[in-house]
């Protein structure tokens, strides 16, 4: 029998908990937050130094590794936050405030907080371009829940879906790669911009015909190399002319992501909403099928928590 994840040092020995996420974020050495400098680092001793400190002789200040990522003046000891990382990265459906709770010992204050800041180290920079050398992109947008910035609670709703999140997505095919936003309206102009700033001009766009991509002056070709469209109106999925137009894919997504939030989104504000969104594309796009095993999935996890510094104010 393989000896279990969770009984790694990292889990259970704080300083075992520094040196795993040092060597992770600080691949080539330390590196000083305040001026940048790598050369002249040194980890402080001695009995009453905290762990993992370090002083820069460049600069004379001190830092440590958790110094400008999600972990920045927390009090929960890292090797929590490596066993609730490692919780979320590995569940399927993710891992509630109440259960990191319950299983990691710490109030439920602190799991919600912990929680959230996860979710933060979750959001890819979206720097990588989808549907590059001429590759196929779906980009389709669903409904969830009530957007109350809309329509306070209390008010009239009508039929339709002005009251309700959208939310916008797309899939790069080839990379299988997902990346959805919460979107004000579902506006040609509010999402070509989201568009063109994550996809390719020589990617070919595949969408419904929803009026917004279709209409006689949306013309997707113009932005994109082609555009192919499904009539779901008329019951066709997949183009009877092109097998290979259809929005089957991020269709997929949607209902693995509207599965999941059952339970949660119906008090989810917009702020909230986005950063569930980030945990279900990162979960989606870190999955077995594409060879990431939960070990790698959490490392690339905690890669993400750089620069993703949060406080109770931003959070709330
Ligand atoms: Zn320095």
């Amino acid at each position: 029998m393989s000896d279990s994840i969770l009984s790694q040092a990292q889990f259970h020995n704080e300083e075992a908990a520094y040196a795993y996420v040092e060597a992770r974020i600080w691949p080539k050495g330390a590196v000083c937050p305040h001026c940048g400098g790598v050369e002249r680092n040194k980890l402080m001793g001695g009995k009453s130094t905290r762990i993992g400190l370090y002083k820069c002789y460049d600069c004379r200040k001190p830092f440590s590794v958790k110094m400008g990522t999600i972990f920045e003046s927390s009090h929960i000891p890292l090797r929590l936050w490596l066993q609730a990382i490692f919780l979320i990265a590995s569940s399927k459906k993710g891992v509630s405030s109440n259960q990191l709770h319950r299983t990691l010992g710490i109030t439920l204050k602190s799991a919600w907080f912990m929680s959230h800041r996860i979710r933060e180290a979750m959001k890819d920079g979206g720097l990588d371009i989808f549907g590059s050398s001429g590759g196929d992109v779906e980009v389709d947008e669903t409904f969830i829940g009530r957007d109350f910035t809309k329509k306070p609670r209390g008010s009239k709703i009508g039929r339709g879906y002005e009251h309700k999140n959208k939310v916008f997505s797309l899939i790069d095919r080839n990379s299988g790669k997902a990346r959805s936003v919460v979107v004000d309206d579902l506006k040609l102009s509010t999402l070509l911009p989201i568009m063109q700033a994550s996809i390719d001009r020589n990617a070919r766009i595949l969408t419904d015909e929803a009026g917004q991509y279709t209409n006689r002056y949306a013309n997707l070709s113009v932005y994109f190399r082609d555009h192919g469209f499904v009539k779901h109106m008329h019951g066709e999925y997949v183009s009877r002319e092109d097998k290979t137009v259809h929005t089957n894919t991020v269709e997929g997504f949607f209902s693995i992501f509207k599965r999941g939030m059952k339970g949660v989104y119906q008090h989810c504000g917009h702020n909230h909403l986005n950063r569930y969104l980030a945990e279900f594309d990162f979960r989606y796009n870190n999955r077995k099928a594409l060879g990431v095993e939960d070990e790698e999935r959490a490392d690339n996890l905690l890669l993400g928590v750089k620069g993703k510094r949060l406080t109770y104010r931003t959070i709330a």
